[in-house]
């Protein structure tokens, strides 16, 4: 790049952050338990429930994402016990590893990456084999597909497991409603669709969930001890006070917008890309779905790697995509639009992807696909 370094990330994760929530996150730091912290922590936690839809406790942790999921697997399973895992992805793989870790006797229902979990599959392995848990990835970030976590929850009660539910990458983009779907766990993180910088994990726990407590050894993720401080609103443990800060002026925004409002946002988002994908002429790899709201997979051209795509658009434009995950990297590119995003940002990501492919040697089509996209995006979106 040259000239004045304009930088765009455009990831699925993390993602852009608003001005005043880096103004709050840039404030000077408080304490933990002075009166200039606790109103924001009793708010961050009230819009937390908001968020999630549920009247349990959030619970809130100085860690990624991944830290608050460890939380729901140190607290409910006791080692040998049955679980299950629905994996089509790199997360979904995260977690049958960890689950694997703390000695749990994990089954795991396992799909291609790429494919979308069924509830009729759930169902039936249920059926076959009992576990206490079914933990359930509702948006797979590294294929682009957004399960149907309300069904899945469904075949998952019917069975009479707990169903844990990963929403890392899909809280606050699209639908999740814990207590209407009878979620019993949902983790989540600030950096993806809540629109804040990563270092925070969160995990709204049913009463179910934790009168199901496991045996594992934790303490910082015991979801008991942190659930009796923020009773109190006195966090058990140091907070990342300029975070949480940020995450109240972001749960603001978005509250702000209204959850149906960004829902719908997001659905007019992933048409806007995948409409600028297909009039390029290049193959989706993530679904043709309003679902897919999330994040947009694409397939490299035949010929190009997709990392030669991913470098392309860092140093000639300064834009950061994703490259594929493991088996996929290479093959995939991935363009993110969860959280603080408009269609511009769709336009800018398949303008810079047209230019690139063009200079890889790729036979696109040119001049179409901006247009293209502005046009999904004003489409009347058909509620699924
Ligand atoms: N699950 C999903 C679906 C994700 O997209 C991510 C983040 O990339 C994670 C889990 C892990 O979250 P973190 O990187 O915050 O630990």
């Amino acid at each position: 790049m040259s000239g004045v370094a304009k930088r765009y990330l455009m990831t699925p994760g993390p993602t852009p952050v608003p001005p005043e929530v880096l103004a709050a996150v840039g404030a000077p730091v408080v304490h933990h338990r002075s009166p200039d912290f606790v109103p924001i922590y009793e708010r961050v936690l009230a819009r937390l429930r908001e968020v999630c839809r549920t009247d349990s406790d959030v619970l809130l942790f100085g860690s990624s994402g991944t830290g608050a999921f460890e939380s729901a697997v140190a607290n409910l399973v006791t080692p040998g016990e049955p679980h299950l895992v629905v994996s089509a992805g790199s997360f979904g793989e995260r977690w049958v590893s960890m689950l694997t870790a703390y000695g749990a006797d994990v089954d795991v229902l396992r799909y291609a990456w790429g494919e979308t979990p069924e509830a009729d599959d759930l169902r039936t392995r249920l059926g076959e084999r009992e576990a206490k848990a079914a933990w359930v990835v509702q948006s797979e970030t590294s294929t682009g597909v957004v399960a149907d976590v309300r069904a899945l929850a469904a075949a998952a009660k019917e069975a009479g497991s707990l169903v844990v539910v990963d929403a890392v990458s899909s809280l606050g983009a699209v639908p999740c409603e814990t207590d209407a779907w009878g979620l019993d766990v949902v983790i989540s993180g600030s950096q993806k669709a809540l629109m804040a910088p990563p270092g925070l994990g969160l995990a709204a726990v049913s009463e179910a969930a934790f009168a199901a407590n496991g045996s594992s050894p934790r303490f910082y993720f015991d979801w008991e001890r942190t659930r009796q401080a923020q009773q109190k609103l006195d966090a058990p443990f140091t907070p990342p006070v300029s975070l949480v800060a940020g995450l109240d002026v972001a749960l603001e925004l978005l509250l702000d917008e209204g959850l149906e409002a960004a829902f719908e946002r997001h659905v007019r988002l992933g048409r806007a890309a995948r409409a600028g994908v297909k009039a390029l002429g290049l193959e989706l790899f993530s679904p043709d779905e309003d679902r897919s709201a999330v994040v947009t997979a694409v397939r490299a051209p035949a010929g190009v790697d997709s990392s030669d795509v991913v470098r392309g658009l860092r140093d000639r434009f300064g834009i950061t995509i994703a490259n594929g995950q493991g088996e996929l990297k290479g093959k995939i590119f991935r363009l993110g639009h969860i959280g603080w995003f408009d269609v511009f940002d769709i336009t800018t990501q398949i303008a810079a992807v047209e230019l690139v492919l063009a200079d890889l040697g790729a036979d696109v089509e040119r001049g179409v696909a901006v247009t293209a996209a502005l046009e999904a995006f004003s489409s009347e979106p058909s509620r699924a």
